[in-house]
């Protein structure tokens, strides 16, 4: 089970760049076992030029998803993006026979308006596709990870205001989550852009850039929920305040982002990593990276460092 994904921030990356850093990734963490692999990434219709996410999953080798990926793109289309946002994930099933429609990145919906590679165990999965059956999503795999998805996609379905960001979605889905995860998620309403999270299982984001990096400290406001009333939650208020480390390229120039299960897929990028700790929120939105607790005690120290690796 291992997970790795790629950001490009105005880095121009070809797709077949693009590829072979998410395929390498996936080797990197081979090592840990899987029983199948996935990935997801931009596409773009030619004609439109709208973005839409692009679904390959495979049961098996990491290699056998590489032959695939490669038999279905045309790495020499022209349609490569500024920034692009491509997540990856070999899956060792515990809720689910391995298959392609039970890897992962699971999705929200058949228009894969939300896409999530998850490591871990999600405890109260029944609960939640219970509810969420109730309120119409229609599930697709026997996967625990699959409630993540739906359940984002409930959250915007139902978020009472349209610029309600990534970030704030992801909060209120982890809110409701028992288990132990390590997430990360990209969504076709926010293009470019990618959230991260853990509880329990591990996940490192590593920065690289050419340019000098600075750190600060901003405000961040959120709220709490409760499952028995998520409808509620959606509308309620944003309660406390707290602080939030956000990390950029000075002059907001060129940098690129790679998550990863443990620091063995990130290492031949760069070696300056961020250790996500439990109930970390992480978000990249246009090159820059904030980081901020869902929850915190008063004697907790609310800055994230970035660490050399030896
Ligand atoms: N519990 C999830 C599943 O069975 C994730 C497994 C993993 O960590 O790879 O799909």
């Amino acid at each position: 089970c291992g997970i790795f994904a790629y950001l490009n921030y105005r880095v121009p990356r070809t797709r077949k760049e693009i590829f072979e850093t998410l395929i390498k990734g996936l080797q990197r963490l081979e090592y840990r076992g899987y029983d199948s692999a996935g990935v997801a990434i931009d596409g773009n219709n030619n004609e439109d030029k709208e973005r839409f996410i692009k679904l390959v999953k495979k049961r098996g080798k990491v290699k056998a998803l590489e032959e695939e990926l490669y038999k279905q793109d045309d790495l020499d289309s022209k349609a490569d993006f500024e920034t692009h946002f491509g997540i990856a994930h070999t899956r060792w099933a515990t809720h689910g026979v391995p298959s392609a429609v039970n890897s992962h990145p699971q999705r929200s919906d058949k228009g894969n308006e939300f896409v999530v590679i998850h490591n871990g165990i999600i405890t109260n999965y029944k609960d939640l596709r219970k509810f969420l059956e109730s309120k119409g999503y229609e599930f697709e795999s026997e996967t625990d990870t699959e409630t993540i998805p739906k359940l984002i996609k409930y959250m915007y379905d139902n978020r009472e205001s349209e610029d309600i960001s990534f970030s704030a979605l992801v909060e209120r889905v982890i809110q409701q989550l028992e288990g132990a995860f390590a997430l990360v998620f990209k969504s076709i309403h926010y293009p470019g852009e990618a959230v991260a999270t853990r509880r329990g299982s591990p996940l490192l984001i590593g920065v690289r850039s050419k340019y000098k990096l600075s750190t600060e400290q901003i405000p961040v406001l959120y709220g709490t929920c409760n499952i028995e009333n998520m409808k509620n939650m959606c509308n309620s208020r944003m309660k406390r305040l707290d602080s939030s480390t956000c990390l950029h390229a000075v002059g907001d120039k060129a940098v690129e982002f790679f998550f990863a299960s443990d620091a063995s897929a990130i290492i031949e990028h760069t070696n300056r990593v961020i250790f996500l700790e439990d109930d970390d929120i992480a978000a990249v939105t246009d090159g820059k990276l904030s980081i901020h607790r869902l929850e915190r005690s008063a004697s907790d120290d609310p800055s994230r460092v970035i660490q050399t690796l030896q």
